[in-house]
């Protein structure tokens, strides 16, 4: 219990309560925002109970191996390193679901196929398949289910690895830690762009100008937008159609959240589909 308690000072078990203070604040705020951020909170309730428990786990690679991965390319994460407690694991799954369902996101079929595969014996494929991002059994939410069920023992181990290693010289468009593409980015004061793993919330230094998903850098091809206050940014790409969302942190008075600011930022994904219409 107690080496859970004083694991990592970045642990991610510190900064999820400012999330949901931070939720909270946004469901009062707008409305509108209300049931998204409702579940946004149920959700980090339940893994937050399972992070309390985890140990910090061991890494046995060299730092100068770890350098050399960073240097060539190479995630740092294999899936035998994590280190999952699969009856935690199925307890997070089984929670997950009922959470998704509580909130209406999935209906009663949805719910208990989601269920079966928690309770599977070959659940620990099924993740390592998620995690090598190979294709899934095909139930709606399941990659969402296991994204949040993975969390505690991703993000936990991707401390670990940070501590130990510098992702500064990481050039990739993919997490350098578990491969997983950026979800989130940040503007930083000095106006360089910092890429957020969607899977385990690590952060990685990017060109600002160059879309993450294509690698285009052709900025007449690039249109950004920004919320009126000047918080968040987006970044929409035309070659490959997809777009980022970015904390401007020249504007906002507070660090990234990552669980609350996916939350706030989605009306701007409205305003993106809207300006492609
Ligand atoms: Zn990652
Ligand atoms: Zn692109």
């Amino acid at each position: 219990m107690m080496a859970g308690v004083s694991g990592p000072r970045s642990s991610g078990s510190r900064v999820l309560p400012r999330d949901v203070a931070e939720l909270k604040a946004l469901a009062e705020r707008q409305p509108a925002l209300a049931p998204a951020a409702t579940l946004q909170v149920d959700l980090i309730e339940v893994i937050r109970r399972v992070q309390g428990r985890l140990t910090t786990p061991g890494i046995e690679t060299t730092p100068d191996a770890l350098r050399g991965r960073v240097i060539s390319g190479q995630p740092l994460l294999d899936f035998n390193q994590i280190a999952f407690d699969w009856n935690d694991v199925r307890l997070l799954i089984r929670q997950v679901t009922d959470v998704l369902r509580r909130h209406e996101v999935i209906d009663a079929p949805t719910s208990s196929a989601l269920h079966t595969i928690g309770r599977s014996p070959a659940l620990p494929d099924v993740m390592r398949d998620w995690f090598d991002q190979r294709p899934l059994p095909e139930v709606e939410m399941l990659g969402d289910v296991l994204a949040w069920s993975a969390r505690p023992y991703l993000q936990r181990i991707a401390e670990v690895l940070q501590q130990r290693v510098s992702l500064d010289d990481w050039a990739q468009r993919t997490c350098p830690v578990c491969a997983a593409e950026p979800e989130f980015s940040v503007i930083t004061l000095s106006g360089e762009r910092q890429l957020v793993c969607g899977r385990c919330h690590v952060r990685w230094p990017f060109n600002p100008i160059a879309c993450p998903y294509c690698g285009n850098d052709d900025r007449r091809t690039i249109k950004s937008m920004a919320t009126p206050d000047g918080w968040y940014r987006v970044m929409i790409c035309a070659p490959c159609g997809r777009y980022i969302k970015a904390l401007d942190g020249r504007k906002s008075n507070r660090p990234l959240l990552p669980y609350a600011d996916v939350i706030a930022t989605l009306p701007l994904d409205a305003a993106v589909m809207g300006s492609e219409k």
